[in-house]
């Protein structure tokens, strides 16, 4: 691991990977690369936990492939200077702000969408300038095994290298000084992480996650916000950071929001077979998901195969906050409901809580969508919506607090991966003599009458 990283610096210093042209040509590389080996990529996740080619391609590909264009077609713009205004005491200067690549970028991935998270970070990284050693995460190993022998028969090691393992191998990578690490994953190991960084000063992108509410009001259209939610409440068998990990409903529409529920799961038909559900990862997430049904109230589903690691949507009525479901980050088919009186007691308890990855809020009133949007932290979401804000680039994507620290996707992502360099350009053939000695009253004023100006 140390010789990589070293040979990852050296290369980075021979300033190849500042070329913009260099920087486009490996984005084509890779898009090629996953192009021309779709099937394999389909054929690992596939076995890894049955993620049909439909689910792969619309959550994992394509997203990719968008991200790289995005790049490709922004990434003048994003690597220009620009130009800023400069105050009068630096008079004549001029003032940019230069981004630069932060250099050696480490990227840390999670399991549930395997491919999208360990390279959407990748291509930013790229698109920035960086050399990238990526570690995916190691529980769906076909998949993890399909990047890297694509990724090390492509690219060069001292340039982007893929290394495989688990807790040991990503504790030895955290032991070497990285320009930037950017990890996904829970909000336990973000700690690790952090700590880690922290003895090298290296910055981090943390995306972690929580449970993202969404609240169902009285004023929302509950056939097309059941709808919106189940898709993506079940998308992945529930395995998605930003997945509505339960519902505050107003107590009115309850009841009809709960039969709306169970005829819209059995209309979308979630099963292996219709290429739209998967396996729980491993079976000790199939014990833990378990768990957590135990002394529930099931409303609907409750299904559980421990062979086939499956397990059915499934809704859970009159939870509290202090059931067991509500204490952990669910990351199942798991649907806790909960009723509320009032939106804004709704909101003060949510608001208790630590702050979510995402929030969503179904109602068509406005002062609801502002209350909520005004008065709970998150780290984004939808408005009628969920899930689907991350298929936009233009949007910021992270958490804050315990849900994650910084944020990346289209130029959120360059950002993650550059230093801003702040500078100030002067001429020689003018300078204001004020700053220097002596230090009279007479200047002292003239000071204090430029600085109004600044
Ligand atoms: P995880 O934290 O268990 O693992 C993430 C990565 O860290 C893996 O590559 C793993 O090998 C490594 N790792 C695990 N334990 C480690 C340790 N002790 N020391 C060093 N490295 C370690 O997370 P996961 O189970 O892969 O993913 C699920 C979590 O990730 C959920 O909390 C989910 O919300 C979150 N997540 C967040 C996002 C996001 O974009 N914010 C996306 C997907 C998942």
């Amino acid at each position: 691991m140390h010789d990589l990283v070293a040979k990852q610096r050296t290369y980075f210093q021979t300033q190849q990977t500042k070329d913009i042209a260099f920087r486009r040509k490996q984005l084509d590389t890779l898009k090629q690369l996953l192009n021309d080996n779709e099937e394999l990529l389909y054929e690992a996740i596939y076995s890894d936990f049955k993620k049909s080619k439909f689910d792969t391609y619309t959550s994992e590909l394509s997203l990719l492939y968008q991200d790289i264009d995005d790049a490709k077609k922004h990434i003048y713009k994003w690597s220009r200077k620009q130009k800023v205004k400069t105050d009068l005491i630096n008079f004549p200067g001029t003032s940019f702000v230069q981004p630069e690549p932060l250099g050696v970028a480490l990227v840390i991935g999670a399991w549930n969408y395997p491919y999208q998270l360990s390279l959407a970070p990748v291509i930013a990284a790229m698109a920035a300038g960086n050399t990238i050693v990526l570690k995916p995460s190691e529980l769906p190993a076909r998949t993890s095994a399909v990047m890297a022998q694509l990724i090390n028969s492509t690219f060069s090691s001292e340039y982007f290298h893929v290394v495989e393992g688990g807790v040991p191998e990503t504790t030895e990578l955290l032991n070497q000084k990285f320009d930037k690490i950017f990890f996904t994953g829970s909000t336990k190991v973000g700690k690790i992480v952090y700590k880690a960084a922290a003895e090298n000063l290296t910055p981090v992108t943390l995306e972690m996650g929580g449970k993202s509410p969404a609240f169902i009001s009285e004023d929302c259209n509950v056939k097309m916000s059941v709808k919106r939610l189940v898709w993506a409440k079940f998308l992945n068998a529930g395995q998605t950071c930003i997945a509505p990990d339960y519902v505050m409903v107003d107590k009115k529409v309850k009841d009809q929001f709960l039969t709306s529920l169970v005829d819209e799961i059995s209309s979308q038909q979630f099963a292996f077979e219709n290429d739209n559900y998967v396996q729980i990862i491993n079976n000790d997430h199939v014990e833990r998901l378990q768990g957590l049904m135990e002394d529930a109230n099931i409303y609907y589903g409750g299904t559980v195969s421990k062979t086939d690691r499956y397990i059915e949507p499934t809704v859970l009525r009159d939870v509290t906050f202090e059931d067991a479901v509500m204490q952990e980050e669910i990351f199942g088919p798991i649907l806790p409901v909960i009723e509320y009186d009032t939106l804004d007691e709704a909101i003060h308890t949510v608001a208790q809580l630590p702050k979510p990855l995402s929030c969503y809020v179904f109602t068509n009133k406005r002062s609801e969508r502002e209350a909520v949007l005004k008065k709970l932290s998150f780290g984004g979401g939808a408005v009628n919506d969920a899930v689907m804000h991350i298929t936009n680039s233009r949007l910021p994507f992270g958490g804050v607090g315990d849900s994650g620290i910084g944020a990346y996707h289209g130029e959120a992502g360059f950002k993650a991966f550059s230093h801003y360099k702040g500078i100030l350009k002067k001429p020689t053939w003018f300078e204001l003599p004020i700053k220097y000695f002596p230090h009279t009253a007479g200047r002292f004023k003239l000071i204090k009458w430029i600085s109004r100006f600044q």
